[in-house]
């Protein structure tokens, strides 16, 4: 019997939820501790950097990284990077930021983030176009 090995620090339950479901499927049992925590004290979850941990078996270790990376390299990012079309994330407000944490007398990474993008591999910053808008049609759907 080994112990418990962190695999994945996730930002949000549902990717956290889809990753170990995932490992679940190819017979790798989980541990993820903070599934439960944000239920309860579900304002936590706003301005939080804490993330959802995901665990696995020591000797299972090797082989959740490597179907995670197979996954990984399915998935196209939705907002590729123009220049390598690499993943990208949204940059952060630090000015409001620093407002808030002045304001609330804290220092805490809250979640306000800019429309700008920067990409994770080569560091090119760019604005994306605004997505279209809903239409009647798919309004009415929802
Ligand atoms: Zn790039």
């Amino acid at each position: 019997m080994s112990s418990w090995r962190p695999l994945r620090r996730l930002l949000t339950r549902s990717e956290m939820d889809i990753e170990a479901s995932l490992l679940e499927s190819a017979g790798i049992p989980t541990f993820a501790p903070d599934r439960q925590w944000f239920g309860f004290y579900a304002s936590l979850e706003f301005g939080s950097d804490h993330g959802y941990r995901l665990y696995v078996r020591e000797n299972d270790w090797q082989d959740a990284r490597q179907i995670l990376d197979e996954r990984q390299l399915e998935i196209a990012p939705i907002y590729p990077c123009p220049a390598c079309g690499g993943a990208t994330r949204r940059l952060r407000r630090v000015l409001a930021i620093i407002a808030l944490c002045i304001l609330r007398n804290t220092f805490a990474p809250f979640p306000f983030y800019r429309r700008k993008r920067i990409c994770l591999t080569c560091k090119t910053r760019h604005m994306p176009e605004r997505p279209e808008r809903f239409t009647a049609a798919e309004t009415a759907q929802l």
